[in-house]
């Protein structure tokens, strides 16, 4: 028998919260954690997912108002999803694209992402943000270097950017933290500072109307064009709307003038479109909503609604075309580059993402209800703004929301209404003093409310608490 009989239990044994939570201590090391306050305090298990809820080991229902990380844009149980993963697993769980061969899967959703992304032909794989990111980095060299120009090497980010967490990822991403470990950026990355009015109020943005910011901060990208010499820079990547870093969304003036700048210098445009990709912004792309035609698209998280890892790159016809006519081979892949079980279960999430209508419902009716919803929030004795793009949003918190007076960072607010948020059975993130939600793109008006009470109950508690410390 080559096959084994199948069994229908899921994988371990059942155990207590208290024995999941000592192994996991033991031996799980987690992403971005600090792992003796994570063992004193022990991990919360998540045993469950039904829509935008998920349960832990306790029994205990929790709104998942982030969508895992970004990505489980069409809720849990999702069965169309679940049916193309098994069906293509037993069909052909895997096969390599290497060597002159390819599966169907690969080549479907190749040819449907190119049905949704406009002027935009060919997709190269990856597992991951942060891979594509590191694909980006090897074509826009490539590309420069097929052109003739190899001394454009440098590529232009932004502080506070999430880009992914590989070398190379985390060097485009502008995050000091990640940069002080490991010796990062990478050389031939530099930084210029974000389209953050909030962050800029008491200097650049000062006394400016938000529009005349959004063209101030584009102009510190052809500043730095400048300052390099055109002729040595090889691209700009940025996020439609930055994600982790707060959820900062531009001026409907920044883009269409960064555009402009790299047109002018001849500069290649990266989307990252991990977050802001696949609805989450009211459009399939954020770019769309921006206004902006990229050259290069990083894709991830919600291809797959996170289901399985998948991401890549879209790749528009001006890289495209040096590189297949001029190319010969392009050294560079992965594995798992379109893997035949991540591509199915991607066709059937952008199927259901175009069944349910999710696109225009966030853009018609989901969005401008949040935006609706957040702005009861502005009068908030601790709410210093709010701010949304489709179904992404921030709550920045203020000690006093008439000067925009920010917290004592020593407090750390943001986490001390995170706690709040989960006591009410709400996962809020805290980015700093910026509370975010990005919740699963089928979330109904109704949910939107839910989750918008269970907000502004955090918010009275924390409030509360910041009083009773004497914060405010
Ligand atoms: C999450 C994220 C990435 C990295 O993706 P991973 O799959 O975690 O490697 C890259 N860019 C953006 C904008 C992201 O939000």
């Amino acid at each position: 028998m080559w096959r084994t009989e199948v069994s229908n239990q899921t994988p371990g044994t059942p155990r207590s919260t208290r024995e999941w939570q000592a192994a996991d201590s033991a031996h799980f090391l987690h992403p971005f954690t600090d792992h003796q306050a994570l063992a004193a305090k022990g991990a919360r298990v998540i045993t469950r997912g039904e829509g935008i809820y998920v349960w832990d080991s306790e029994g205990h229902r929790i709104l998942d108002a982030m969508s895992g990380l970004w990505c489980v844009n069409v809720g849990y149980g999702q069965p169309a999803l679940e049916d193309a993963a098994l069906r293509q697993m037993r069909t052909l769980p895997f096969y390599n694209a290497f060597f002159q061969t390819t599966t169907p899967p690969a080549v479907m959703l190749a040819e449907r992402l190119a049905g949704i992304a406009p002027g935009f032909k060919h997709v190269f794989f990856s597992s991951s943000g942060s891979e594509a990111n590191d694909t980006n980095i090897r074509l826009v060299r490539r590309y420069w270097d097929l052109m003739g120009q190899p001394q454009r090497q440098v590529i232009i980010s932004r502080r506070n950017a999430y880009h992914g967490s590989t070398l190379a990822a985390a060097s485009l991403g502008g995050m000091p933290a990640m940069h002080a470990q490991g010796g990062l950026p990478i050389p031939g990355i530099v930084h210029i500072e974000q389209p953050h009015d909030w962050a800029h109020r008491e200097g650049a943005a000062r006394g400016l109307t938000r529009d005349d910011f959004g063209r101030l901060a584009a102009s510190w990208l052809e500043d730095k064009i400048l300052e390099l010499g055109s002729e040595t820079v090889a691209a700009f990547i940025a996020e439609p709307v930055q994600g982790a870093g707060g959820v900062i969304v531009p001026a409907d003036t920044y883009w269409p003038e960064v555009q402009r700048i790299c047109e002018r210098h001849g500069v290649l445009l990266i989307s990252d479109e991990v977050i802001c990709g696949f609805g989450r912004t009211g459009q399939w792309w954020g770019s769309q909503t921006f206004g902006s035609r990229p050259d290069l698209m990083t894709f991830a998280k919600g291809i797959t609604s996170g289901y399985v890892p998948l991401g890549g790159v879209m790749v528009g016809e001006r890289v495209a075309q040096v590189l297949i006519e001029r190319g010969g081979e392009f050294e560079h892949g992965y594995t798992y580059s379109g893997h035949p079980v991540a591509c199915a279960v991607a066709l059937a999430n952008l199927d259901l993402i175009e069944q349910l209508g999710l696109v225009q419902r966030v853009r018609e009716d989901t969005g401008p209800w949040l935006a609706r919803q957040l702005a009861t929030l502005q009068d908030h004795p601790i709410v210093g703004g709010v701010q949304s793009c489709g179904l992404m949003a921030a709550v920045q918190l203020s000690r006093e929301p008439r000067t925009g007076a920010a917290f004592d960072p020593a407090h750390a607010i943001g986490m001390v209404c995170r706690r709040h948020c989960f006591d009410h059975g709400l996962v809020m993130r805290a980015v700093g003093d910026r509370m975010i939600v990005a919740p699963p793109l089928v979330i109904t008006r109704e949910q939107i409310d839910e989750m918008m009470g269970l907000v502004r109950q955090a918010l009275d508690r924390t409030w509360e608490e910041a009083r009773a410390s004497g914060w405010v």
